[in-house]
């Protein structure tokens, strides 16, 4: 494999119902960033049906190149149309990295397309950076320079693994939701974008008999701006409406830590931390939670961290900004009072 064949960054710009996923425009963000260390460029590869106009809104957050491939076997996610399709575009276009959202479609569609194409991937990354491999002299190894260092928990988050592909390309990554920064919105800013047939395809390993969507009934806390999150510490199911008029005092959302969900009190939809949700709002109130390495790895990037524990030795506080011991119960109503009274 020639190594110097392959240039620039290719982020999948994923899509639903003709509205692209925020993912796509934090692979964007980072896109950009690893562009620039790279000295090139990032196209955004878009696949759908009746897609076109979304390539403004790529071009707009960051894309130099989009390219669209749309066709009526592209209208839903389907895992075999959507790889032969991705795998054409990098077969084509040869980028030397390739970045897919940690989505429930980007972690099927990521392997199989590693698969097909014969090279690498790093699932489920939560750090992307360029810099030289291995990363310590080891003796007898050839040090590679401008790699991707792609970086995940790993063993149950007890240790960061930081992986690189230094032999093959492209390199592939598949990055969690909510952990990378878009590079924000310029309206205008134009790309250039290319049409592109992937070809025929003809295998029909599967057939969409009916879509079920999902009524979810809670905000998606990933969307908060303010979330007052729940521990163990609350006691049981009955006490988070106090922490939920603490938030609609502050209009943000109730989330929770996973023993929260293990017991049954809270559904996993609002689970904060490693397996569950990746949180950066502005401000983060954690209520009854110890700080468990593996919550904090999911709200570590919030704004502003408040922890409110009755233990003062409790982990939670090496992270919070502001901390405050003692009783939620006695602390939390009477925050709400207060930022209730100020309003009123
Ligand atoms: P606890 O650790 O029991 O902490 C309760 C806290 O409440 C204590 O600090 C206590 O001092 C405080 N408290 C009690 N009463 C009061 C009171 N009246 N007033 C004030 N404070 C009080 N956890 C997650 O949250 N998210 C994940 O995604 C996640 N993924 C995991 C993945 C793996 C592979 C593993 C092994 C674990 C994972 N965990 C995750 C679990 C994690 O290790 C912790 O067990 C969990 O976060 C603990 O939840 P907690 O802080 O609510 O409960």
């Amino acid at each position: 494999m020639n190594l110097e064949e392959y240039k620039g960054i290719c982020v999948f710009a994923q899509q639903t119902d003709h509205r692209l996923n925020s993912i796509a425009f934090e692979l964007l963000g980072k896109g950009k960033e690893l562009a620039k260390d790279l000295k090139t460029d990032v196209t955004a590869v878009l696949i759908g049906y009746e897609i076109m106009g979304l390539a403004d809104e790529l071009a707009a957050y960051g894309a130099d190149r989009v390219i669209v491939v749309d066709g009526p076997e592209f209208k839903e996610y389907r895992a075999e149309p959507y790889t032969h399709a991705l795998a054409s575009a990098i077969g084509k276009y040869k980028p030397e990295i390739v970045l897919i959202g940690a989505t429930a479609v980007g972690r099927e569609l990521g392997p199989k397309v590693s698969a097909r194409i014969a090279t690498g991937l790093t699932a489920d990354c939560t750090k992307l950076e360029i810099g030289d491999f291995p990363l310590h002299t080891v003796p007898d190894k050839e040090q590679k320079h401008n790699q991707l260092l792609m970086t995940r928990p790993a063993f149950g988050g007890n240790t960061i693994a930081t992986i690189a592909c230094p032999n093959h390309r492209p390199q592939m990554a598949t990055v969690r939701p909510g952990v990378m920064r878009t590079a924000g919105k310029l309206q205008g800013r134009k790309a250039l974008i290319e049409e592109f047939n992937p070809g025929y395809y003809s295998r029909k390993d599967t057939e969409i008999l009916e879509i079920v969507k999902a009524v979810n009934e809670t905000a998606d806390i990933m969307d908060a701006k303010i979330l007052v999150s729940g521990g163990r510490g609350i006691g049981g199911p009955e006490n988070f409406h106090l922490l939920k008029e603490l938030a609609d005092a502050l209009g943000g959302e109730v989330s929770c830590s996973r023993a929260v969900v293990d017991a049954g009190w809270k559904p996993k939809d609002l689970q904060v931390g490693q397996t569950g949700k990746t949180v950066r709002p502005n401000v983060y109130f954690a209520v009854g939670i110890s700080g468990a390495i593996q919550h904090v790895a999911g709200m570590e990037e919030s704004d502003l961290i408040i922890a409110i524990n009755k233990d003062e030795s409790a982990p939670i506080f090496e992270v919070a900004d502001y901390g405050i011991t003692g009783d939620w119960k006695k602390i939390v109503p009477e925050l709400t009072r207060q930022l209730q009274a100020v309003r009123d």
